[in-house]
């Protein structure tokens, strides 16, 4: 560093993983940073409680293991994580069909060639294009033109059919969106993860992850509880109205508070998603595996105790079920309908555990995208989060991470 910073050199609002990768990444470069966070515990989008001897994530969703970002920061070992299959089940009208990825279960590749799935020029096509995003450097995927996931589908001589008995169901779970209308770019990007990588949680629940990183801040470098309500000249006001000074803001706030804290910065709009999560007296699946629906009646589900048996106390059964949008009058009652067909199994012993829904779960990315932008705003003035990146823990953390990079170049002109 060219010269000593003060003590409070740079204040991150948020203790999301956007907000805590910046603290971290600060912290390595000799800066100190203290981060304030409006609830009672880090993690933001990526918590779990504990209900009942159940661990219930606030809203169901899978660590992948190839983000950069992920290998990057953690070690994997720690997080204790448990895989899902690698693939998953889709529910149709006239019966379960099962993909498998058969570079990584060979033995899988005569049910893939049976045609059940898809004809040859479907599995061709699609071999083409999971090859290409595997393979390709990324930089090459990102400066393909971008257009939607569905275009892109065409463009790679995907028929109609087999994307909405395929890649539709299983997209929507992913980007919380039904219409593939989400940016190609990221599309690539995130089934180029999925190909290279594992997807699995961590034995104690998704907030181990925002955990991880808290535990290499200093102590004290976190203060809970405590919302900023706007920005001063000389730092940060929280809704206590203390004044807590420093020479650079960041703000990491997930979209809540951006518009108050930083009101010329925009936003995407947001999805919001319903999980529900069901105790069952047995599994009605028997494997660590996402089962998706063609007729979209949920984005996906799984038997969480399957994946994680310490999910559920011992003998249980705990399922995620995640639907769009919010929960509604009678919304359980026709998703347990589906979730019996589903899975061949009656419903009437299941009990309703409890229902999550995430008002802003997931940034929209329509095309076009440019995957990462600067968190610059005004001097001393950062944003970070998902919404400046990809829809993921990979863009959340990248935007962390770039922020601390852009505040020390400013911090040392
Ligand atoms: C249901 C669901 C499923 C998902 N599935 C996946 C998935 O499978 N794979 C994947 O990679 N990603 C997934 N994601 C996305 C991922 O969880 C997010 O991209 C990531 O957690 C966002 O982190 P963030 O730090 O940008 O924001 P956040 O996690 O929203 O963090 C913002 C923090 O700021 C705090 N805050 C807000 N206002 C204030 C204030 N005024 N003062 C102080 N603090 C404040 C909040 O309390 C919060 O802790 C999913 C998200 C959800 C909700």
């Amino acid at each position: 560093m060219s010269r000593a910073l003060d003590a409070t050199d740079v204040l991150v609002v948020g203790a999301g993983v956007a907000g805590l990768a910046c603290a971290r990444d600060l912290l390595a470069a000799g800066v100190s940073v203290r981060v304030v966070e409006a609830g009672d515990a880090v993690g933001g989008r990526m918590r779990s409680d504990r209900i009942g001897g159940y661990v219930v994530d606030r809203g169901f969703q899978v660590f992948n293991t190839a983000y950069p970002q992920v290998r990057r920061r953690f070690d994997l070992k720690e997080l204790r994580l448990r895989p899902f299959t690698p693939g998953f089940l889709v529910h149709t009208p006239t019966g379960r069909l099962n993909f498998s990825d058969p570079t990584r279960r060979p033995r899988t590749l005569p049910e893939l060639l049976s045609g059940r799935l898809a004809g040859p020029r479907d599995l061709a096509a699609l071999g083409l294009l999971s090859a290409r995003d595997m393979l390709l450097p990324p930089g090459r995927l990102k400066r393909r033109p971008d257009t939607t996931a569905r275009t892109a589908f065409a463009d790679a001589g995907i028929s109609e059919a087999f994307v909405e008995r395929f890649f539709r169901p299983f997209v929507s779970g992913v980007f919380l969106e039904d219409e593939l209308e989400t940016s190609a770019r990221v599309f690539h990007l995130v089934w180029r993860s999925m190909l290279r990588g594992t997807i699995c949680l961590p034995t104690e629940g998704i907030g181990v992850v925002p955990r991880a990183l808290a535990a290499g801040l200093p102590e004290g470098a976190v203060r809970l509880e405590t919302p900023a309500a706007g920005l001063t000249d000389d730092g940060v006001l929280t809704t206590g109205g203390q004044e807590i000074p420093a020479r650079a803001v960041v703000v990491a706030t997930g979209p809540g508070a951006v518009p108050v804290l930083l009101p010329e910065v925009s936003l995407p709009d947001y999805r919001i998603v319903t999980t529900y999560y069901h105790v069952a007296p047995r599994s009605p699946l028997g494997e660590p595996t996402l089962l998706v629906d063609t007729r979209r009646r949920f984005l996906n589900t799984c038997v969480l105790s399957d994946v994680v048996p310490s999910y559920a106390p011992p003998g249980r059964t705990l399922v995620a079920t995640s639907v769009l949008g919010r929960d509604g009058q009678g919304r359980e009652r026709e998703l347990r309908a589906a979730l019996g067909e589903a899975y061949g199994t009656g419903t009437d012993d299941w009990d309703l555990l409890t229902v999550r829904t995430i008002e802003d779960a997931l940034p929209a990315m329509p095309p076009p995208q440019p995957l990462t932008r600067t968190t610059r705003v005004a001097p001393g003035r950062y944003v970070c989060g998902d919404h400046r990146a990809t829809a993921s823990v990979q863009g959340a953390l990248a935007s962390g991470a770039r922020a601390a990079r852009e505040v020390l170049r400013d911090l040392r002109r």
